[in-house]
């Protein structure tokens, strides 16, 4: 005769250690190592109030967020299911088997009111870095910059022409506020004097941007990271437009930063074409002190056959350029004008030959063909830009050129692994918010992973 199974789950009394059911090699176990949120109470005590119910603890809510940004759960209805279920979660929230797992309304409450005006997620990632940097992690002498757009929670199907601006019924919602706070900021609305192509009614400090995996355009933020090249640590995390003038503001942010907060200045930066501006160029070399291992962000290439600018010799002793001809380019030929003349204003010095000299070349086909005579412009920068092409012709130039994809693999762990390819908070605080979370949870990982390898010098 079959029998039935005869199991009670209902037992009178159990012995039962999480401690023990969680595996010593489990990766929360690990980054359990790192985590301290002692100071986390401490400064988050001006944002509560003396009276009333207790609050539920604000240290068990950051482990929950780091549990989950850790393993890709960003819904925080999902995220209170999961560690309700999940003995590894339990464990690292250090809630016992029976302890209840705060409503997910509890968490938007905190996460929009006191965590974002305290500032809490930055000094998480901050505690989390120093961490990196005492245990050996961070090389501080070479860095990387790169940004990746992330897709905003908007609806590409609605929103208006950016000249229309946004309508009446709108303008209560919190995202609108903050994009209306955020206008005259150079991370977002001040870094351009371009009117928007489109804006979000329910996002509008999201960029109508074309992404470059599928090509379509999207309402979208730019995540940026600063990495140490030494294991990848990233350094600092900012959100900004996805305006290019906006990524490059958040590179001398995030390095000035650092060197206040954490007393590093990197020997060199990498990046790409992007950071090669000549504003850019001339900040790191002569303000910063940093060699730019970047492309040097250069328009002067002719593709009509004629001589470049680089055909024609700077001579900087005499500050002219020599001619393929062999013959001179200057400013100013009348003496005592130099002394008189100011700075351009376009920011190009001007340099042209002589149209006697010019008239009589045999090389005029191929120089000025149309033209009385031959004119090359001049950056103001160009020092800082012949600095970073000479680098550029270098061996040093070939490593970091490697070293600046570690950025790239960042992006890409942060999309597939970690979900963080559609923000799921709008406006830019929401959007800053997602993105340091996101950038702790990867720098405890990175501390994992090289804590199982016996890589952190520290421990050594
Ligand atoms: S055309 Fe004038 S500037 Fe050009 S190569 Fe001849 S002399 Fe030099």
């Amino acid at each position: 005769m079959m029998g039935d199974r005869q199991v009670m789950q209902e037992g009178l009394f159990y012995e039962f250690s999480i401690d023990r059911h969680v595996p010593e090699d489990h990766l929360l176990r690990v980054i359990d190592r790192f985590v301290d949120l002692e100071d986390i109470r401490l400064q988050l005590k001006p944002y509560y109030s003396g009276m009333g119910r207790p609050s539920i603890d604000p240290e068990l809510m950051i482990r929950m967020l780091i549990a989950g940004y850790c393993f890709g759960i960003r819904s925080e209805r999902r995220l209170c299911e999961e560690v309700n279920l999940n003995l590894a979660y339990r464990w690292f929230c250090k809630l016992s088997l029976t302890d209840p797992v705060p409503d997910h309304s509890t968490f938007s409450k905190n996460r929009h009111g006191r965590f974002r005006d305290s500032d809490l997620f930055r000094k998480v990632f901050e505690q989390v870095l120093a961490r990196c940097i005492a245990e050996g992690a961070v090389g501080g002498e070479a860095f990387a910059i790169d940004a990746s757009t992330i897709k905003a929670d908007a609806n590409r199907q609605q929103g208006g022409p950016g000249a229309d601006g946004l309508p009446p019924d709108v303008m209560h919602r919190r995202a609108v506020q903050e994009y209306i706070a955020t206008l005259d900021e150079a991370a977002f609305g001040g870094a351009t004097d371009a009117v928007p192509k489109f804006l979000s009614p329910v996002d509008p400090a999201a960029r109508w941007t074309r992404t470059r995996n599928d090509g379509s355009a999207k309402y979208s933020y730019s995540v940026n990271y600063l990495i140490d090249c030494k294991n990848a640590v990233i350094m600092d995390v900012e959100g900004t437009a996805a305006i290019r003038t906006a990524e490059v503001y958040a590179t001398r942010v995030m390095l000035d930063r650092v060197a206040a907060r954490d007393s590093i200045k990197p020997e060199r930066l990498s990046g790409d074409t992007a950071y090669g501006s000549a504003e850019m160029l001339n900040w790191l070399v002569n303000e910063r002190g940093i060699e730019p291992h970047i492309p040097v962000f250069d328009k002067s290439t002719r593709t009509d056959g004629l001589y470049e600018r680089s055909d024609f010799t700077y001579d900087p002793e005499r500050d002219r350029y020599i001619c393929p001809a062999g013959k001179e380019l200057v400013q100013y030929r009348v003496a005592g004008r130099r002394a008189k003349a100011k700075p351009p204003k376009d920011g190009r010095y001007k340099y042209r030959s002589r149209k006697t000299d010019c008239d009589v070349c045999q090389l005029k086909p191929n120089c000025c063909p149309n033209l009385p005579q031959r004119r090359v412009q001049r950056s103001v920068h160009e020092a800082a830009r012949d600095v970073a092409r000479q680098i550029a012709a270098s061996d040093a130039y070939l490593i970091s050129r490697c070293e600046r994809k570690k950025v790239e693999m960042l992006f890409a762990h942060l999309k597939r692994i970690l979900k963080l390819d559609r923000l799921r908070l709008r406006g830019p605080n929401g959007a800053k918010d997602e993105f340091l979370l996101a950038a702790t949870a990867q720098n405890l990982r990175k501390l994992a992973k090289l804590h199982i390898q016996g890589a952190l010098p520290a421990a050594a």
